[in-house]
């Protein structure tokens, strides 16, 4: 099958961790290189974000990468980019118009945004929001900068793409509320790589006589670290160690690393908070095996990978009962599920299992066979394709390259 994926901020080749680089850069890198494994031709458009940027990038067999150009080939926050979606969306129709996609999946309501109107006709397009402009506006207020049109047109997609593929079940409900047809969703949740990320293999090096907690994600407010900081004072003997954001060297001008830094000072815990900025693809499963648990405590969570990375690793997970972490992370059994931003609720679910390893050998070992059941890579994009040919049905099976 010929497979447009389109991801227009959110390159599949950028380094993760930063403000507008995470989640949705490692699942589109992520299902395109699986769906070009399985003998299908992947094209995945997205912002040319540099002047040296190649048109065209081999991303890996069967995956190629096309910079498009659309506004200036520069970095630019996500919020800012909606002037330039129609240029973006114009470039897809004329490279579409030279060679046709079987189906187009987009992913987050920009990308939507442009796939539709460029589709050529008869042409499915599937839409994955990864976030929705609705929840983001409840949860962040006046802190959202999402441009005006967002929740609209996201809105207008939900009700008019071929399907919606929703990441997890609190998604389908928001997306029902926003009036879409329940025939056109199907639940196709994120992945996890099971090779990469396992119990086996280096562990990162740790600092004697202290327990480890481990915090992963972009540097940004609603990924909850303040909540976790704010429960250091009575985890006595525990590190919190939090990956994400700039590299190191960057940390002191990142303004969330200076505003979470300020509140360790405030709390007296400074020596046990370890900011250690962007943490490379590579490095990230030794760093998960060195923790004693990862705690992932956000406001809310439109899915999550990082928990099933941790489950992968054999190490149980503390979260916040939000969004796809109610899916993913099965309440006493591969970790213990909080009511977000509650620091007693989080500090107590924490010392529990610190004090008990048995327990946490039992989680996280329920937690490696619950990633192997539901999300390993060739699971889900055996689901994605399920779905790209259910709507593509005439089509003969993929062909070998
Ligand atoms: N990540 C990374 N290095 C970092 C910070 C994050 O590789 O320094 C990865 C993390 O391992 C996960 C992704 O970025 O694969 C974050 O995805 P998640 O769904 O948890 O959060 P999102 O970014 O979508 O909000």
């Amino acid at each position: 099958m010929r497979i447009a994926l389109v991801s227009e901020h959110a390159s599949p080749l950028a380094a993760v961790g930063e403000v507008d680089a995470g989640g949705q850069n490692v699942h589109v890198a992520a299902l395109a290189t699986r769906l070009g494994a399985l003998g299908h031709d992947v094209v995945v458009a997205t912002r040319r974000t540099s002047p040296c940027a190649p048109s065209t990038v081999s991303m890996a067999p069967g995956v190629e990468v096309m910079h498009v150009d659309a506004g200036p080939a520069a970095p630019i926050a996500k919020d800012q980019l909606p002037p330039f979606i129609p240029e973006f969306a114009q470039a897809l129709r004329r490279a579409w118009a030279f060679r046709p996609p079987d189906v187009i999946h987009a992913h987050f309501w920009m990308s939507g945004w442009a796939a539709r109107s460029a589709a050529p006709p008869r042409t499915p397009v599937l839409q994955t929001f990864h976030a929705l402009g609705t929840v983001k506006r409840r949860y962040q207020a006046e802190a959202d900068t999402s441009p005006a049109e967002r929740s609209q047109v996201e809105r207008e997609l939900a009700r008019s793409v071929d399907r919606v593929l929703a990441t997890c079940s609190d998604e389908v409900r928001e997306l029902l509320a926003m009036g879409a047809d329940h025939r056109r969703i199907r639940v196709v949740p994120c992945g996890v790589d099971l090779a990469r990320f396992h119990p086996d293999g280096p562990v990162a090096p740790r600092v004697p006589g202290r327990a480890r907690v481990l915090a992963v994600g972009r540097l940004v407010p609603r990924k909850g670290f303040a909540t976790l900081i704010r429960a250091l004072p009575v985890l006595e003997h525990v590190e919190l160690v939090v990956a994400g954001g700039p590299e190191h060297g960057a940390l002191d001008a990142d303004p969330e690393a200076r505003r979470l830094r300020a509140l360790a000072r405030r709390l007296g815990v400074t020596e046990r908070l370890v900011l250690r900025g962007q943490v490379t693809r590579r490095e990230m499963p030794a760093l998960l095996r060195s923790a004693d648990l990862v705690a992932a405590t956000p406001w809310y969570e439109p899915f999550g990978i990082v928990p099933l990375e941790a489950m992968a690793c054999g190490v149980p997970v503390v979260a916040s009962a939000v969004g796809g972490l109610l899916d993913s992370v099965e309440d006493s059994v591969t970790g213990l599920l909080v009511p977000p931003r509650d620091v007693e609720a989080l500090a107590g679910a924490v010392a529990t299992l610190l004090s008990r390893p048995w327990l946490r050998a039992r989680m996280g070992s329920k937690g490696r066979a619950r990633v192997e059941r539901h999300y390993g890579w060739g699971r889900v994009a055996a689901a994605t394709v399920e779905c790209y040919r259910e709507l593509a049905g005439t089509l003969a099976p993929a062909v070998g390259r």
